[in-house]
Parts: C-alpha cells; sequence; structure tokens
C-alpha cells in the first residue's frame, strides 16, 4: 500500500478560491507542487492543467479531476453598497442564509456575511419556509463608495470556511469537491514509477457547470481510457432509507456504474472490482440517478473512451460543511495508483 498520507496538502486546496471559469489560484499552486514530476506541463485554451508522465506499454490513461469549486458571483451593488448574487453551480440556497463568503475583487479578498430579514420584523409564514435567494444579500460591512471602488459586477465569491478533522478520521472544509479529487490525484502523480500507461493528468476547469473543461481536455488529448476522480453525494444520513444512500462515508471507494451521463462498460467496472478484491481495497458501488461528472464527458470524446468515476463519498456535498473520510481518499488513491501501474487488463 502507499505511503502515510499528509493531509496538509488538501487543507490548503479546499482552503483556495476556485470558482468555475475562475480556477487561476487553483491551477497556479498545483503547476508549482507537481512540476517537478512531471515529463511536460500545459495549460490549454480553457485553463485546464495537463502534466503528463511518461510510461511502459505505449498506451494512454487520462486521470481527470475537476479544480473548480460551486460558488456564487456578483451580478448588482446596491445604492448602499450590498451586494446582489446569482448561482455558479448546483448550489442548495437554503445552505446559504447566515454563512460567510470571500468576494474575490481586484485587489484581493473581502469577507462578506450573507444576511437577510431579521426573525423580528418576519412574520411566521415567512419564517416556516426556506429564505429566497432574491431576499439574500451580502454585506461587506463597508461605505457603499468603497465597495463601488473595490467590487465589480462579475466578481467571484467563495463559500468562507475553515479545514477541520473531526470525529473518527473525517474531515470537513468547503470544497471538498473537488479539491479532495485534486488532492488524490495529485497524491497518485507524486507516488509514479514507470508506470504502465502514460499518463495525463488533468485538473479540469467548469465541471460544476456542464463538464465543459474535461470536454475540450479529453477532445485534445488521444487517452485510451480514463479515470475520474470526483466526490459525490453520500446520503448516509438520518431520514434517508438505506436504498437511496448513493454511497456511505467510511464505506470505501466509490465505483461507479451508472449515474446520469454515464454508464460505465462492463469490462471496465468488472477489471476495477477484481482489483479492489485483489488487494483488499475497500469499495462500494456507486450508482447516483441524479448527478454526473467528468466521466460524463470524457467517454463521448471522439470515438469513444472507456471511463469510470471513482468517487469519494461525500456528505452535505455543495454545502461549506462538505464532510469526507481520510480512509475513502486513501482507499481511491490505492485503486487509481494500482490501475495506472500495473494496468486495467480487459
Ligand atoms: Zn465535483
Amino acid at each position: 500500500m502507499t505511503k502515510k498520507l499528509d493531509f496538509s496538502l488538501l487543507k490548503t486546496l479546499t482552503q483556495l478560491p476556485g470558482l468555475s471559469g475562475r480556477e487561476e489560484n487553483v491551477r497556479n499552486f498545483l503547476k508549482e507542487e507537481l512540476s517537478s514530476y512531471a515529463d511536460e506541463v500545459r495549460t490549454d485554451v480553457l485553463g485546464n492543467l495537463i502534466l503528463t508522465k511518461k510510461g511502459t506499454s505505449g498506451k494512454t490513461l487520462l486521470l481527470c479531476a475537476h479544480m473548480d469549486e460551486v460558488g456564487l458571483m456578483v451580478r448588482f451593488i446596491d445604492e448602499r453598497g450590498f451586494l446582489r448574487f446569482v448561482i455558479v453551480g448546483g448550489i442548495d440556497p437554503r445552505t446559504l442564509l447566515a454563512q460567510r463568503v470571500r468576494v474575490q475583487t481586484k485587489t484581493g479578498p473581502l469577507l462578506g456575511i450573507i444576511g437577510t430579514k431579521p426573525a423580528h420584523i418576519t412574520t411566521e409564514a415567512e419564517r416556516s419556509q426556506a429564505v429566497p435567494l432574491k431576499d439574500l444579500f451580502i454585506d461587506l460591512g463597508l461605505p457603499v463608495e468603497q465597495v463601488k471602488e473595490l467590487v465589480q459586477v462579475g466578481d467571484p465569491i467563495v463559500l468562507d470556511r475553515s479545514y477541520e478533522e473531526f470525529g473518527d478520521g473525517l474531515i470537513s472544509s468547503k470544497a471538498i469537491d473537488n479539491r479532495g479529487g485534486a488532492f488524490i490525484l495529485a497524491e497518485v502523480f507524486k507516488q509514479l514509477k514507470n508506470p504502465y500507461y502514460t499518463v495525463q493528468a488533468v485538473f479540469s476547469v467548469q465541471e460544476e457547470v456542464g463538464v465543459r473543461g474535461a470536454t475540450t481536455a479529453a477532445f485534445g488529448l488521444d487517452a485510451d481510457i480514463s479515470l475520474c476522480l470526483d466526490t459525490t453525494g453520500a446520503a448516509d444520513i438520518p431520514g434517508v432509507a438505506p436504498q437511496d444512500y448513493i454511497v456511505r462515508v467510511n464505506g470505501g471507494v466509490g465505483i461507479s456504474v451508472l449515474d446520469s451521463m454515464t454508464i460505465t462498460l462492463k469490462p471496465l467496472f468488472d477489471a476495477l472490482k477484481d482489483i479492489c478484491n485483489q488487494h483488499h481495497i475497500p469499495y462500494q458501488v456507486r450508482i447516483a440517478q441524479r448527478g454526473g461528472n467528468d466521466a460524463g464527458a470524457v467517454h463521448l470524446s471522439k470515438t469513444g473512451i472507456p471511463t469510470c468515476a471513482l468517487s469519494l463519498p461525500t456528505r452535505n456535498i455543495h454545502s461549506n460543511v462538505e464532510i469526507c473520510s481520510k480512509k475513502d481518499i486513501q482507499a481511491m488513491i490505492d485503486l487509481t495508483l494500482l490501475c495506472v501501474q500495473e494496468g486495467l487488463h480487459f
């Protein structure tokens, strides 16, 4: 099995701002962190970071993990300096009330607080339901003149929440979707030693708004096979029946067989399970009738690429208190590394 993991890199990755289409901070960090391990490094037109490591078999494996996170964007600055915003990616608006955010301005990040009318001046009917998005605003605590000088319509906004390790080997933070997958890909890439495949490690952009980066990245690369590393919603929580969990936290790496965008080819699906069984890697089968990921784009590229999404089970996904497990991260690294080093033979 692999070396003991140092999670400080994951902590750093989660705290970087990287709204969809504005991933430059994450990209620059990963480029700095991983370039010395790569035979070739480049960034494509949309901003995908692509690192290559040469292998021995003459075949190419595309490993994909998206860099972007869900968040908000400034749409309007009102006459008193409060911001209105749009949502970028699939955030549940119910999770936004009373949260802190960081508005990414041209002179650096500004702390903002998402507010709404206080309980004292709302009706009972208003209080009994979720606050509609249109009634939420961001308070920067600054006079309007200063806000108008610093903030521009179109500025990205990311959720703000620290990285915490808690409970029995769990982690909670903002942006585990998908800095968790990016961390796994970074760790795998660092540990490559004469891999079977030539590895094209793609840190993709704009997954959360429709797998856009992976679409162009896959087209630009001639991959024989692909694994996409992402989080998936774990609904193993109160009020949900076990058949609706999708995956469980601490249940091992999720091997996708079906989601709304992809059905994994049977030989690849079976080969991945065989590797887990042979090497005692904990795994679970992921079926998600709603939701997709970069695999949806990659497997349809050109004449088709056998592709599977490996998934990190994540509770509270698309909120700023996402939760994942260190054991599941380890299992996902172990499986991915074995696939790349020894090859998937089917
Ligand atoms: Zn994701």
